[in-house]
């Protein structure tokens, strides 16, 4: 496991939390505009950063010389915590709705042939078992795709085109934030946003 791996806890712009996300991930939503990082200073302010701030705060700030470091080619930075996003602003329910938007943020903007990151803007939205073979436009039959992967597959089966989903496509379920954080170590500084008792996460309201 890297600094890569650990866990970061998602804000939406309500600062209410929403889920966890890999530090990896976080980052890539950071440097595409779509979260910012959020920082507790040590006489508590919150400050929000976007990446070049991020870089800017941490690199060099002896304050954060214990904090594991993510290099890129040219710059160093600490692991973010927490994120909080600026792309969806209501604590989600229960039922999520079928939307473009929604199939990208349950995929992560991450086409799921390729398996790379992409801006909304170039990103489709693809069906598994094509339309004209019965396929359905839902939550379990569609998933984000870049361009060149659906032009590619375009009305083949699956196993024609040999390209299958990396995940199964399910509607997502953003309201259980438990079962996400189930096997995750809550750390101190997600402690203003979440409640930690007996061994359970709950959402503080
Ligand atoms: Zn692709």
């Amino acid at each position: 496991m890297t600094a890569l791996d650990s866990h970061v806890l998602v804000l939406n712009r309500l600062w209410q939390p929403v889920n966890t996300c890999t530090a990896r991930r976080a980052v890539t939503l950071v440097f595409l505009g779509h979260a910012h990082i959020v920082h507790r200073d040590e006489a508590n302010n919150y400050s929000t950063h976007d990446a070049l701030s991020w870089i800017d705060l941490t690199a060099e700030n002896h304050q954060h010389a214990t904090q594991p470091k993510l290099r890129s080619a040219r710059h160093q930075f600490a692991v973010p915590e927490i994120i909080v996003l600026s792309i969806y602003d209501r604590l989600p329910k229960t039922e999520v709705k079928f939307t473009r938007h929604n199939v990208f943020l349950r995929d992560s903007f991450t086409c799921q042939y390729c398996d790379r990151l992409f801006d909304p803007s170039d990103l489709n939205l693809d069906h598994v078992i094509p339309r004209d073979k019965g396929g359905k436009t839902s939550w379990e039959n569609v998933v984000a795709s870049c361009i060149r992967c659906n032009s590619k597959k375009a009305n083949k089966m699956p196993h024609e085109a040999r390209m299958f989903p990396r995940t199964a496509p399910r509607a997502p379920r953003w309201r259980p934030f438990h079962a996400s954080l189930q096997h995750t170590e809550p750390r101190n500084s997600w402690r203003d946003f979440i409640e930690v008792a007996d061994g359970t996460v709950e959402i503080s309201a």
